[in-house]
């Protein structure tokens, strides 16, 4: 259970999209509309920076702003240092929030550690809210990892740095979620991440992690970057651990260009699992690269406009059209791949490549439908998929695709 909300994570469910805002909790309405932003992209839990007794105290408005415009995504407190005392100072806080993020690294020092960490499993506990033990590298336990240094300094043949440091980070981990688990939360209310910035550290890591316990798993990448480096760094790390089925919520930690939007993320981490086959969020679009062949840029307008247009749908479709986000659309080139490629989509146009006569063939369900000429194919075709997805999926309920 997630409060009110409910998301299901871990065992068969699938895999669950996370991400998280960057606005100031104490802007509530800002927070509220950047939450909506991310949700209506597709993410299925939103994290929250939960820092200061003033942001502590926005999060049940931010909750009301949502419930007022309909988005019952979960939101998830992100707590560090200071935790313990939000959420015992701020009922409203704990109750409003799905889940709480710990992260054991900064939860106390010495003997206040374990009292802090207990405070907040108590508070987790009081409002029956599930919890994620979140390491990261940049705060690992450092109590933990110099003891774990001196152990590694006894032992005849030493571990190499890097492997005392990953033991460090999956140790943090388990031994918190087993502390949780002593003090009577039940294992299923317990998700574990450690997130590290290097792509074969983080495989590593989780590989251990996934090894030694059954906790549900939160996959990212921390700190992956910008741009195409951050989205490629995630989407290698993020999809090799998913293909061995690590992993029950994942996400991507890009950092946005100025000006950006935030949304960038969630849809890398959709692109990610539907890449893979594992969930489907949009309709697919098959684009050749374009060549030679192509010297007219036609087909990458066609091929954008048409992308753009499913996606920017897709919030209203997902209800209306329940299905649809299986759909192939093809947008060629040239007659080389065209018609092939056309083909084994659900509806697929090839346009003419250069010195080609100028037509289009259309095909829908693997046969040629049609073949549009002159200088608006664009708009034919835009109308031709509308068309398509009323007849194919206007008449279908969400009940023939549980
Ligand atoms: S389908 Fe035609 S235009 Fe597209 S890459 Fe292949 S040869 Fe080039």
């Amino acid at each position: 259970m997630w409060g009110s909300r409910v998301v299901t994570i871990g065992g068969d469910a699938p895999v669950r999209i996370q991400s998280m805002t960057n606005t100031d909790t104490q802007d509530p309405i800002g927070t509220a509309i950047q939450v909506k932003e991310l949700a209506v992209a597709g993410s299925e839990l939103v994290r929250i920076t939960v820092n200061t007794p003033e942001a502590a105290a926005q999060v049940p408005y931010i909750r009301e702003q949502l419930d007022r415009m309909g988005i019952d995504v979960p939101l998830i407190g992100d707590f560090h240092y200071n935790g313990h005392r939000l959420l015992t100072d701020h009922p409203a806080c704990a109750e409003a929030l799905s889940k709480y993020r710990i992260n054991p690294g900064n939860v106390g020092k010495g003997d206040k550690r374990d009292k802090q960490f207990g405070q907040m499993i108590e508070a987790a506990m009081r409002w029956n809210k599930p919890v994620r033990i979140g390491v990261n590298w940049g705060s690992l336990d450092q109590e933990l990892l110099a003891h774990l240094m001196d152990v590694n300094s006894r032992r005849a043949e030493p571990w190499d740095a890097k492997s005392v440091m990953y033991e460090a980070l999956v140790t943090s981990a388990i031994e918190s979620a087993q502390r949780a688990q002593a003090m009577g939360m039940d294992g299923d209310q317990i998700i574990l991440s450690c997130k590290v910035s290097g792509v074969q550290d983080l495989i590593s890591v989780y590989r251990e992690l996934a090894r030694r316990c059954d906790y549900a798993l939160h996959l990212g990448l921390t700190e992956a970057g910008m741009g195409t480096k951050g989205t490629v760094a995630s989407s290698v790390a993020l999809g090799i651990l998913l293909q061995e089925g690590i992993g029950d919520t994942i996400r991507v930690s890009l950092t946005p260009a100025p000006g950006e939007s935030r949304t960038q993320e969630v849809v890398i981490a959709s692109e990610i699992i539907q890449a893979l086959g594992l969930r489907s969020f949009v309709p697919s679009v098959t684009a050749c690269p374009g060549c030679g062949r192509t010297t007219s840029t036609t087909f990458q307008e066609l091929a954008k406009q048409i992308d753009d247009y499913l996606r920017a749908q897709m919030p209203v479709w997902r209800a209306k059209y329940p299905g649809v986000e299986k759909m192939k659309v093809a947008v060629m080139g040239c007659i080389v791949n065209g018609p092939g490629e056309s083909k084994h989509a659900d509806i697929g146009i090839s346009l003419p490549g250069t010195g080609e006569a100028p037509a289009a063939p259309v095909f829908i369900d693997g046969q040629k439908a049609m073949t549009l000429r002159g200088d608006n194919i664009a708009n034919e075709f835009h109308e031709i998929v509308e068309d398509y997805i009323e007849k194919r999926f206007g008449h279908e309920t969400a009940a023939d695709h549980a």
